[in-house]
């Protein structure tokens, strides 16, 4: 485990370990988690041979934004950023009124196979590390020069298929002794791994689930994704329910909508009857083709009409504003793009 997923407590025995201190194993974390800098070389009331001792054996994980595109319509900012081995993974940073929000990846790639997503059409390379999540945070912050408030795990990747590292990420961000973000300001988004969602339902925190479901049979649900032939829509809910009993979170559904195969007022009363019950929050998603694959997104009529069902039902629903659409705003395209020119060079 590299120096900058550790907690407090594994910093003060590892460097303990190695001779120091503890009162150099709270600057150390202080440096890396609050002040946020990039190297050992910044942390100027280190001893230099600790540094250099740092620097010899423990290297520090910081991400290089490769690339970063801001949109002209609403200051929406894409990151693409290079890990230690030379990956790459996309980050996006918005600007709401309520505050700033991050959405990060979990994962290099995607193993899930959902049919509509980009990230996923190359499989997954591997996990990310904790503290590659969080530096995608602090090096937005760094860029930015704003605090975050929300931070999304929804960008590529299955968190929950990365479980350990993404608890040890929540541990990490929402401690008091380091950018101390409110559990209540973290989501994270799940295309429906059961046992993960009812292993983080006992985890006791506060932070928000989001289901990805689209589609409300297990029939339709397999057309778009794969992990329904692995758990059923009646399984989801089960383990929804028990979320909601565990934490009092209320959870959101996500819904893309997808022309002409999940739109129809039926979907609309299906979802209302999966989501009443849970007193879930609904978020439609119109879906953003990707050039791979023939899905349209819905009219925006459809949209519409399938928004006023779900009130008319008594659901609290939104329809997601699109961000950055002037800039590969869908999941994993700008990766893609990357990858694409390294092949034409
Ligand atoms: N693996 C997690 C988180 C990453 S995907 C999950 O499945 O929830 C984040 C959300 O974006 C999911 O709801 C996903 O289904 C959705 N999504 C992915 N590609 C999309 C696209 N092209 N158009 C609309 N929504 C998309």
């Amino acid at each position: 485990m590299d120096i900058k997923s550790l907690t407090k407590e594994e910093l003060q025995k590892e460097l303990k370990e190695m001779g120091l201190p503890g009162f150099r194993a709270d600057q150390l974390y202080q440096w890396m988690h609050v002040k946020l800098v990039r190297t050992y070389d910044e942390m100027t009331n280190l001893p230099k041979d600790m540094r250099e001792m740092l620097e010899k054996t423990r290297p520090l994980v910081t991400l290089k934004a490769e690339r970063v595109q801001e949109s002209i319509i609403d200051g929406t900012k894409k990151f693409l950023f290079e890990l230690p081995d030379g990956n790459m993974v996309e980050s996006v940073f918005m600007r709401y009124k309520h505050g700033n929000s991050v959405c990060i990846s979990s994962q290099v790639g995607c193993r899930m196979g959902c049919r509509f997503c980009a990230s996923t059409l190359d499989g997954l390379e591997r996990n990310l590390t904790p503290s590659e999540m969080l530096d995608q945070i602090y090096e937005i912050t760094r860029t930015v020069g704003e605090r975050i408030s929300n931070v999304v795990v929804m960008g590529t990747g299955e968190p929950m298929d990365n479980y350990d590292n993404l608890l040890r990420f929540i541990t990490l961000i929402t401690d008091e002794n380091g950018l101390n973000i409110s559990g209540r300001n973290i989501t994270v988004s799940t295309c429906g791994i059961v046992p993960g969602i009812k292993k983080m339902a006992e985890e006791h925190l506060a932070i928000t689930l989001a289901l990805s479901l689209h589609a409300t049979t297990d029939e339709k649900r397999k057309q778009l994704m794969p992990i329904a032939n692995s758990y059923s829509i009646a399984e989801l809910m089960d383990a929804c329910s028990y979320y909601f009993e565990k934490t009092g979170r209320r959870i959101t559904f996500e819904y893309s909508l997808v022309g002409g195969v999940n739109d129809s007022e039926e979907d609309a009363t299906e979802l209302s009857a999966l989501a009443g019950p849970l007193k879930c929050h609904v978020n439609l998603i119109p879906v953003n083709p990707i050039k791979e694959r023939d899905y349209t997104r819905s009219n925006k009529e459809a949209i519409l009409a399938f928004r006023d069902r779900l009130e008319k039902n008594g659901i609290n629903v939104t329809i997601r504003r699109e961000m950055g659409r002037d800039i590969d705003g869908a999941c994993g395209q700008l990766r893609r793009r990357r990858m694409a020119e390294d092949i034409d060079d």
